[in-house]
């Protein structure tokens, strides 16, 4: 949800967000209720085709509704378009923790009154352009839509963090000019914006500002392709709402940023400019819950340095943080991107995690004490026998 802007330092050891996305300035719908015996499956039913919830005014994301059809219990499938949205609609809600509707509803009227009196600078950012917006490289990349496509245009300097070319120079200018130009209304409206995380004091919300839609296309037409090749065990194929914004840097900004894990399955981390020194992004390995706090294995420490126009792809659960800028101003672009059916399955999760590096290491040394054991008891009978 685009109020819920928790980065989580591993300290605090509270990765778990909410489930789902509410969209702003849309109307609730009546709630119906629902008996106990129509529960969700366990997995999708992968033949069954959604239907396309995009026309409706919903308080959740038409995708949202899209993706979690496929969990609804056989009974539901054929029942109408509405009721199936009203069934899914009823259990949405019930992951919203106590007080989350006010808070979502406040949410809304805050975005609204920005929204209708701010005065965009550059409107060709409002929709997505992909080919004044990104490389050319980057766009047949996605549009050829395989794993050797991505591997094409990508290093993966250190597992699981992915680096590529993405942005035009003429995109970041106009995002830049367009976040400053958002910033001196605030300024001269005097009004009280949001930040857009809890660790970082600069910065905004593009998704108050009116870029939301232009952002859910990134997400949906080019961030999804890939996380689903890359980051499956993360959800990377059910992404399904997004948290956007930019962050600043330096002189009379933010300095540098603590090690946290996102509050996302995936986050997009793009350079937007402008001259900069410092700033890098170190990383430490990606953690369950659990294992939050444990240390890093020599191949887990990764630094990666920043070029505007460049963009970083990790899982949420990745740990990390960034340098200090130390001169100039460094502006990234943020999209922690989020999947309610991977949140929702978590909880149905044993113990170990398959991406979590802590959980990984433990599973091997089990592995490798069990065979030992084996082996020793071999031995053991081996001598017994020619005893
Ligand atoms: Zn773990």
């Amino acid at each position: 949800m685009s109020g819920d802007r928790r980065d989580v330092p591993p300290v605090a050891g509270d990765g778990n967000g909410t489930v789902a996305a509410a969209n702003s300035g849309k109307q609730a719908t009546p709630v119906v209720s629902v008996t106990p015996s129509q529960r969700l499956r366990l997995n999708p039913n992968k033949d069954h085709k959604p239907e396309s919830y995009e026309d409706l005014q919903l308080d959740f994301s038409p995708s949202v509704f899209s993706s979690l059809e496929q969990y609804l219990p056989p009974s539901m499938l054929s029942v109408s378009r509405d009721d199936k949205m009203k069934f899914m609609r009823e259990i949405l809600l019930k992951y919203l923790p106590h007080g989350e509707g006010t808070r979502v509803q406040r949410h809304r009227e805050y975005r609204q009154k920005i929204i209708s009196n701010y005065q965009p600078l550059n409107r060709e950012l409002y929709a997505m352009h992909p080919s004044t917006f990104f490389v050319p490289s980057f766009i047949k990349a996605i549009s050829d839509n395989t794993e050797e496509s991505f591997r094409s245009i990508m290093s993966e300097p250190s597992p699981g963090v992915f680096t590529f070319e993405m942005l035009q120079p003429q995109f970041c200018n106009l995002l830049l000019s367009e976040v400053e130009n958002f910033e001196k209304w605030v300024n001269d409206a005097k009004f009280r914006i949001m930040r857009p995380n809890t660790m970082n004091k600069y910065g905004a919300v593009l998704d108050d500002f009116g870029l939301e839609t232009m952002l859910d296309k990134l997400m949906d037409g080019f961030v999804r392709p890939i996380s689903k090749v890359f980051f499956p065990e993360v959800g990377g194929s059910t992404l399904d709402s997004h948290h956007g914004f930019v962050v600043e840097y330096g002189k009379d900004r933010d300095v540098d940023l603590g090690f946290h894990v996102d509050d996302s399955e995936v986050t997009l981390n793009v350079c937007l400019g402008k001259q900069f020194s410092g700033g890098e992004l170190f990383f430490r390995g990606t953690r369950c819950d659990k294992h939050v706090n444990t240390g890093s294995q020599s191949e887990e420490i990764f630094d990666y340095s920043h070029v505007p126009g460049g963009a970083v792809l990790h899982r949420g659960r990745h740990r990390h943080g960034a340098r200090a800028t130390t001169s100039g101003h460094r502006i990234n672009l943020l999209l922690w991107c989020r999947s309610s059916v991977f949140r929702e399955m978590k909880k149905y999760q044993k113990d170990f995690s398959n991406w979590c590096g802590e959980c990984l290491r433990e599973k091997k040394e089990r592995q490798r004490l069990s065979i030992a054991s084996a082996k020793s008891e071999l031995l053991r009978k081996d001598g017994e026998s020619t005893a």
